[in-house]
């Protein structure tokens, strides 16, 4: 599929992330609008809000977009979510009619400060990485027990925090915690000394489904409205000391970032990609029946507070292992209920690779291997005034659908009594 292209000049940049063919969704203000949603396309957002008051969006009898998150969409679904890009298609498309209606609705981005998209019901967070389980497990466990007995079989995952989920931009407080050195008698408490990112991508779920009913594969795909850019940020020593044997709690629960703009199925569409090969085969209501993974590239970026960023890894969405709607499957079939707004990370994205891994832990193996930044200072784990970046885009013919960055600075932890 090639460029649709824009009246907007800047969204026929074949470089720039926003083209017509991207349209993602996301909630902004300016000085004078409070926050409300809006479309990027190119350099400009649409303010949704003022289309839908204006009669230029009519999807339903209520209006959708006097609030400021997504989900009222969502929770429309799949026939409700075609129309609405459509009807924007055919309003920034080259030649449209509608053009001089529609230019007085368009804010300057570079005017804009961007908010959560959508309010997160709840969380979860899996491990779907193979070669970021693998390397994990090696350095926790060692080369023979790397990838527990399970992994072939299941998408491993835990219930995490909806409520410190953030867009990108919020700063993140270092956690306190408890930790324990392996060579210690007892644990000691205080800012965590090996944090750490993971890279990810988010899946979010548009609508629903029934407590009782699990959903086959192909109704998990329908029901995924998009997809963002997810730093699960990781506390190390917290979490090598409290994961025994339920698994991530304090080490997770501080803060997860997310890019502001929800892309959408629809835009990555032409991006899907095949399963990878399965070296055991899946039980039955696991198998791939089409594909559901998708060709994004990723990137990492660090900057010491004083100083250029630096890309520290890249890798690719299609190194998972299992897709997000195989997660959303495994997620109800005992029954659980999902809703609009619930959020799912993929688990950390590695490839094979040296410089493909999509944490420090793995960047660094757990410190022994340092990274120089670009002030010549070197890092085993995450120092104060840090500011880690992830990136992701698809490559199509002519253009780009990106995401937007998901950034977060480290403020130093908070003081309390020991
Ligand atoms: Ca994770």
């Amino acid at each position: 599929m090639p460029l649709t292209k824009s009246w907007i000049a800047a969204a026929n940049d074949p470089t720039g992330p926003f083209p017509l063919n991207n349209l993602p969704y996301g909630v902004f203000s300016t000085e004078e609008l409070p926050p409300r949603p809006g479309v990027a396309i190119g350099d400009m957002i649409l303010d949704m809000e003022e289309a839908e008051a204006a009669g230029l969006i009519a999807l339903t009898d209520d209006p959708l977009f006097d609030v400021p998150y997504w989900n009222e969409l969502m929770e429309e679904g799949p026939a409700v979510w075609a129309a609405l890009r459509e009807r924007l298609t055919a309003l920034l498309k080259d030649g449209a009619a509608e053009r001089e209606k529609v230019e007085p609705l368009l804010v300057p981005m570079a005017d804009a400060e961007l908010h959560m998209p959508f309010m997160v019901c709840e969380y979860t967070d899996f491990y779907a990485g193979r070669h970021h389980a693998t390397n994990v497990g090696t350095i926790f466990r060692g080369a023979e027990n790397a990838l527990p007995p399970n992994w072939l079989h299941i998408p491993i995952g835990y219930n995490g925090r909806a409520s410190t989920v953030v867009v990108s931009g919020t700063d993140i407080v270092r956690p306190l915690g408890q930790t324990k050195a392996p060579d210690a008698d007892a644990p000691s408490f205080g800012p965590c000394r090996r944090l750490d990112i993971e890279l990810e991508l988010g899946a979010i779920v548009g609508t629903g489904s029934d407590m009782g009913q699990p959903i086959t594969l192909d109704q998990a795909d329908a029901m995924i409205f998009g997809y963002v850019l997810l730093n699960d940020w990781s506390a190390r020593d917290i979490q090598a000391w409290e994961y025994q044997p339920l698994g991530p709690f304090q080490a997770k629960a501080f803060a997860t970032s997310i890019s502001p703009w929800i892309v959408t199925k629809a835009a990555l569409e032409p991006f899907r990609a095949p399963a990878p090969a399965r070296e055991k085969p899946l039980l039955p209501y696991l198998q791939d029946t089409g594909p559901m993974f998708y060709d994004i590239e990723l990137q990492v970026d660090m900057a010491p507070a004083e100083g250029e960023a630096k890309t520290i890894a890249r890798t690719n969405a299609r190194e998972l292992y299992y897709s997000a709607a195989q997660q959303l499957t495994h997620h109800a079939l005992c029954g659980c209920e999902m809703n609009p707004g619930d959020l799912l990370g993929s688990g950390t994205i590695s490839g094979p690779e040296k410089d493909q891994r999509g944490s420090l832990l793995e960047l660094t193996w757990s410190g022994k291997e340092p990274l120089h930044l670009s002030d010549g200072t070197a890092r085993s784990f995450i120092e104060d005034g840090d500011t880690l970046t992830l990136k992701g885009w698809s490559q199509g013919d002519g253009y780009r659908v990106g995401f937007g960055d998901c950034a977060g600075t480290i403020l130093p932890a908070p003081s309390f009594p020991k």
